[in-house]
């Protein structure tokens, strides 16, 4: 039993370590696919079609103004997903402690002990940082420490999307479905062209990486749509991945503020910010589940 434990304690650690080494690979994936995508897009298809004048020239300057655009926000949120730390636990950091209900008991507890849908929940502890959890904190394996909120730990961004990149990483999602459905619709007509007996004009290369780029540009599309959809349903229930996959039967969850409330927990309330990644001061100071420590429960909650 030991034994196997503990092979399996080194199997995770050698998952997370080559999981670890994979980082810089991921951004330098990433960074293939848009360029090889810009190649295809702006200088094969649509930069000369500038030039072609009539209807051509004005689709050509929508297209590319469109896609410079989708191109600048899906950059940005992606290295504000990359550059910011997801929120880790401030050192000492204790719960505000209801001792009536004798709520706090640090000894009571570990990793495991109690499900999110517990509705008294103990104040949890990691035994691998050796300090007290805040609610909804979990620890992660790869990056080896606590992180605010977690949702999960992502390889294509090399680093946990948490308490305070999950809006980023949202805005990741939302730009990149944009701008692969623009490549790929703007990308069609050159791609069915290859099926066409007729001779079709540019080098082998310039052919070869305009399939590429719609074959890939469509797949993201696809798969990009399905985790927006999943996660457009967490955030309208107020619910992280990990917590979805934690709380499979209970019926009712203790921070489902309601869609509007639960959409300004992750978003902010200034409406100006929602589209960009980044918060105003305002929102920070007046939003405690901005900084990832503070979640306020359904009112209804302990008395149900
Ligand atoms: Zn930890
Ligand atoms: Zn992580």
């Amino acid at each position: 039993m030991h034994r196997s434990g503990a092979t399996m304690a080194w199997n995770v650690f050698k998952f997370c370590t080559a999981l670890r080494g994979l980082g810089s690979i991921m951004i330098l994936l990433v960074l293939g696919v848009v360029g090889a995508t810009y190649y295809a897009v702006v200088l094969t298809n649509y930069g000369p079609a500038l030039y072609a004048g009539g209807l051509d020239s004005l689709v050509a300057l929508a297209v590319l103004i469109l896609f410079h655009s989708l191109l600048v926000m899906l950059l940005w949120s992606y290295f504000s997903v990359v550059f910011t730390d997801p929120g880790s636990v401030p050192p000492n950091w204790k719960p505000t402690i209801d001792e009536e209900r004798g709520e706090a008991d640090p000894l009571v507890g570990t990793e495991f002990s109690n499900l999110p849908s517990d509705p008294n929940p103990r104040v949890r502890y990691c035994r691998k940082c050796n300090q007290l959890k805040p609610p909804r904190c979990h620890h992660c394996s790869v990056c080896g420490r606590c992180v605010l909120k977690m949702d999960h730990h992502c390889v294509w961004v090399v680093n946990c999307v948490g308490a305070l990149n999950y809006k980023y990483f949202l805005l990741f999602l939302f730009y990149t479905f944009l701008e692969t459905t623009l490549v790929t619709a703007s990308l069609l007509p050159h791609f069915i062209a290859f099926f066409s007996d007729g001779e079709i004009p540019g080098t082998p290369g310039s052919l070869a990486t305009t399939f590429l780029a719609f074959v890939l540009n469509l797949a993201f599309a696809l798969s990009v749509l399905g985790f927006l959809i999943m996660h457009i349903s967490l955030v309208a229930a107020n619910t992280t991945t990990i917590e979805a996959y934690e709380k499979k039967t209970t019926p009712k969850w203790r921070y489902d503020l309601g869609r509007r409330k639960n959409f300004e927990q992750v978003f902010g309330m200034d409406k100006k910010y929602w589209f960009i990644p980044a918060y105003s001061d305002e929102d920070i100071r007046k939003m405690p589940a901005l900084q990832g420590l503070d979640y306020p429960s359904k009112p209804d909650f302990d008395s149900q």
